[in-house]
């Protein structure tokens, strides 16, 4: 069976300053994962590695290089999700963790619980021996929250903005036939401290199912979170759906009923696999066989063999 995979760097006006490393760092992280898939592993293993190597770039707003929130602090979010089983581990608000996809996975393999928040997320990170990181605040961050706390901007307005704010997410389907996605974020800048937005959220920010696909969302929480995004692009899709048009109906709905803009990537079991955003721009990259595709603006997307 064919494997697939991909990735997206978060939906916002990413500005031309950010744009290339935003398409380089999309690009080396799908064959990251594309690699995982190629060498037999599983969706998870795959998702997980895109994703962390996501985190581990300071040019996304996830892990290393997350935003501030009003007190200027990084309070991160993540999910992953097994299609085949269903399992879920997410976790949300928590601190001086690297790697927050890793411990949502931890959250998942390791305890009967879907979600760890706050101190009791980081309190688990703790005793499974997690380390500690403290570095996750990149300079370039701290002067743009020095800047922009001065504004006052909607939240909505924000994606539209060139406020930072890039979530990071993959989906993949393994040569055994299972989908995973897996989805990490700081959130937004100058975000109200204990703020959760869609992305930890099962249903939202993520969700995979072997009997329908996988989705990983970004863009406003607030409105993912409305429309439960990730569980309605499913739908759809259950309905007979292909991939991009389940998309783009549910992002329509999403703008019509609530006002929200974003992006989602999405991998059905087949393979059938899409990235559509109605934000200015949302860098994302796809694996499947021997064909990298990658994109940045709307209906933009070029085309590279892989070897
Ligand atoms: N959805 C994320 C949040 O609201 C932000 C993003 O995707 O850029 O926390």
């Amino acid at each position: 069976m064919k494997t697939a995979i991909v990735v997206h760097g978060g939906a916002w006006a990413i500005p031309d300053a950010l744009a290339e490393a935003s398409v380089a760092g999309v690009k080396a992280v799908v064959r990251a994962g594309d690699a995982v898939l190629k060498n037999g592993g599983s969706a998870l293993d795959a998702v997980e590695k895109a994703v962390s190597s996501l985190e581990d770039d300071p040019v996304f707003d996830a892990g290393h290089g997350a935003v501030l929130n009003t007190d200027g602090e990084v309070e991160l979010d993540s999910i992953i999700m097994d299609g085949k089983t269903l399992a879920t581990g997410a976790v949300s608000s928590v601190r001086n963790i690297a790697n927050p996809v890793r411990l949502a996975r931890a959250v998942m393999e390791k305890t009967e619980h879907v979600m760890l928040t706050d101190r009791g997320a980081n309190m688990f990170a703790e005793r499974i021996g997690f380390p500690a990181a403290h570095d996750l605040v990149t300079e370039l961050e701290r002067k743009e929250w020095e800047h922009y706390k001065k504004y006052v901007v909607g939240v909505k307005e924000l994606f539209n903005s060139q406020w930072g704010h890039d979530t990071v997410g993959a989906v993949a389907l393994d040569s055994f036939g299972n989908v995973a996605c897996a989805t990490s974020t700081g959130g937004i800048r100058n975000k109200m401290v204990g703020r959760v937005g869609d992305s930890p959220i099962i249903g939202s920010g993520g969700y995979a199912d072997n009997r329908s696909g996988a989705v990983s969302c970004t863009g406003h929480g607030e409105s993912i979170l409305k429309v439960t995004l990730a569980r309605l692009i499913l739908f759809h899709m259950e309905q007979g759906k292909s991939a991009a048009v389940a998309a783009d109906t549910s992002l329509q709905y999403m703008g019509e009923r609530v006002q929200g803009g974003g992006g989602a990537i999405v991998v059905s079991p087949t393979g059938d696999w899409a990235a559509r955003f109605t934000t200015p721009r949302m860098a994302w990259a796809s694996v499947k066989g021997d064909v990298l595709c990658y994109g940045l603006n709307p209906d933009e997307e070029f085309k590279e063999m892989l070897k």
